[in-house]
């Protein structure tokens, strides 16, 4: 090939080059287009419901009120034993990502694959697998002996502030844990959630978590400051209570003011979209509770009065 046919096949191949650069940032800009306003909506807002024969009704028990990942259980709201709700040794569905103290330790299901996956983000950020569950589930006896321990060594009033009366701890539920941090010869130290461990707290509402009981909020929960006490809600209420700074208390309270058929709050997470509203218990029977007729959605009692309800668009 003599030099001026180089020349001109290289030239070519500029060209081509440019084409394909010029679809390449085509296809791009089109897809950022679509994409855009998705990916940097954020927040809540108040939206009214639309046509009415896009819902259903689906019928719940009084019962179900005490079921669910969104019950509030605290020092005036008893957890309902009565369920028989499944639990699951932690042991046995856990990732190599984390630790638990024994084998008998158990949480709900969703809890286990939850923590699975917060704890697995933090690994592959920081390489830590020592986070370990201190605490789980615990029955109504286990509790009873958790508060004469502390009521003996530290008085009843101190006690109350750490320990939950029987019947009343978020343990009970399944859906929370208390943390800590193991040593290489496997004993535990207090989870503050600092320096590389404050990761676990920025991150936990990906993943439905939140820290329940903060600083900021210990004259509305009833309990201290415990920055390793974690509990399980799903997450859109996750990003609402961390993002709004919201305890529990307060959010089961204030997503009371979206009912239907009149407003609901809509949550956009980054393009995850999702819909929740509130719906009171029949006092006697079934509930009726709308529900999309088409699409995915749950619905948890509060524990108290009524219905929550989580839309998936
Ligand atoms: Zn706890």
């Amino acid at each position: 090939m003599n030099s001026a046919n180089t020349i001109k096949s290289n030239s070519k191949i500029k060209r081509g080059g440019k084409i394909i650069l010029i679809l390449v940032l085509a296809v791009l800009l089109f897809v950022a287009a679509i994409r855009l306003p998705a990916v940097f909506t954020e927040g809540t807002k108040e939206v009214a419901f639309g046509p009415k024969l896009l819902y259903r009704t689906a019928h719940k028990s009084y019962e179900d009120v005490f079921k669910g990942d969104l019950i509030l259980v605290n020092n005036s709201h008893a957890y309902n034993f009565d369920l028989g709700e499944k639990k699951y040794t932690v042991e046995s569905k856990k990732n190599e990502y984390y630790r638990v103290k024994n084998d008998e330790l158990s949480l709900n299901k969703i809890t286990i694959r939850q923590f699975n996956a917060l704890f697995k983000d933090f690994f592959k950020r920081t390489g830590l697998d020592n986070v370990t569950i201190i605490s789980a589930y615990r029955d109504y006896e286990y509790q009873e002996r958790l508060l004469d321990e502390r009521i003996s060594s530290s008085g009843y009033s101190a006690a109350i502030r750490w320990v939950a009366q029987p019947g009343y701890s978020e343990h009970h539920t399944g859906l929370a844990a208390d943390i800590a941090v193991s040593d290489a010869e496997g004993n535990t130290s207090t989870f503050t959630g600092e320096d590389d461990y404050a990761l676990i707290g920025e991150n936990a509402w990906k993943y439905g978590f939140i820290r329940r009981y903060p600083e900021n909020k210990t004259e509305i929960t009833g309990i201290n400051n415990e920055p390793w006490h974690y509990r399980y809600v799903g997450k859109p209420h996750a990003y609402i209570l961390s993002h709004y700074d919201l305890c529990l208390e307060e959010y089961i309270e204030y997503i009371k003011q979206f009912t239907y058929p009149n407003s609901y709050l809509r949550v956009n997470i980054r393009g995850d979209v999702y819909q929740i509203y509130y719906v009171p218990a029949s006092p006697e029977g079934k509930t009726a509770v709308s529900v999309p007729a088409f699409g995915s959605y749950d619905i948890s009692g509060n524990n108290s009065d009524g219905f929550i309800v989580t839309v998936k668009r």
